[in-house]
């Protein structure tokens, strides 16, 4: 009779450790793809960024003080961008490449634009625009970010940090905002960043520049691997 107890207690034993060793088996096999999952996150698709030139078409946004429109400065920025971008293996999804709207409304416009987002699922996007303000003193670049986005604000902070590189009297700090149409419909992280003001009469002329779009286009795309560096590490 003991040595069948005993039996039964070895066998018990015996299956405590099957069980406890499967459980182990398991556990090490989610932490290894977990940690494979980690490494090659920022590799392949989804080294990716969407650009996202706001307005076009019979919707030009802002006008400057000087005339200019603000969708050709936001697209003229944007194909910069793309290509400083392609040039460091980055993929690029533009939300538009002509000047055009992409719905019959604003509405349907930033509809269709938050599905590109969406649907292409990139680290980031970035949403380029142009300011405006009735003082016309007020200038600079200033990048806005969803208020609940702890993505949005980091990539917010280095592209504002980029940006306000390029002229020590044109700076501006970046800004929560959580009633932006795209801001709040995107299910990916976004940053608008608004390069400058067109009511300011000397920023409106160097945004119409080719050099200064180049400048502008070249720190943005610097913030954007700089994100894409820094969350891969
Ligand atoms: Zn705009």
């Amino acid at each position: 009779m003991r040595k069948k107890i005993k039996y039964a207690v070895i066998i018990l034993a015996m299956t405590g450790i099957v069980i406890l060793c499967q459980h182990a088996g398991r556990g090490l096999k989610n932490y290894i793809a977990a940690d494979m999952t980690a490494a090659s996150s920022i590799s392949g698709s989804e080294r990716m960024v969407v650009l996202d030139p706001g307005h076009g078409g019979i919707d030009a946004g802002k006008t400057g003080i000087n005339g200019a429109e603000e969708k050709e400065i936001n697209l003229k920025i944007a194909l910069l961008m793309k290509k400083i971008l392609e040039e460091e293996g980055i993929t690029v999804v533009m939300t538009r490449e002509s000047d055009d709207r992409l719905g019959d409304s604003q509405t349907e416009d930033l509809k269709e634009r938050v599905k590109i987002m969406n649907e292409s699922g990139p680290v980031l996007v970035v949403s380029i625009h142009q300011n405006s303000f009735q003082g016309s003193d007020v200038k600079g670049p200033q990048v806005f970010y969803y208020t609940d986005s702890a993505e949005g604000k980091a990539a917010a902070e280095i592209l504002q940090a980029e940006l306000n590189q390029i002229d020590s009297m044109y700076t501006r700090e970046m800004k929560p905002n959580s009633s932006y149409y795209i801001l709040k419909h995107a299910e990916v992280p976004v940053v608008i960043v608004e390069c400058g003001f067109l009511s300011n009469a000397e920023e409106a002329a160097k945004l119409v520049s080719g050099e200064y779009q180049e400048r502008v286009a070249s720190a943005a795309a610097g913030g954007v691997v700089q994100y894409i560096r820094e969350i891969s590490e």
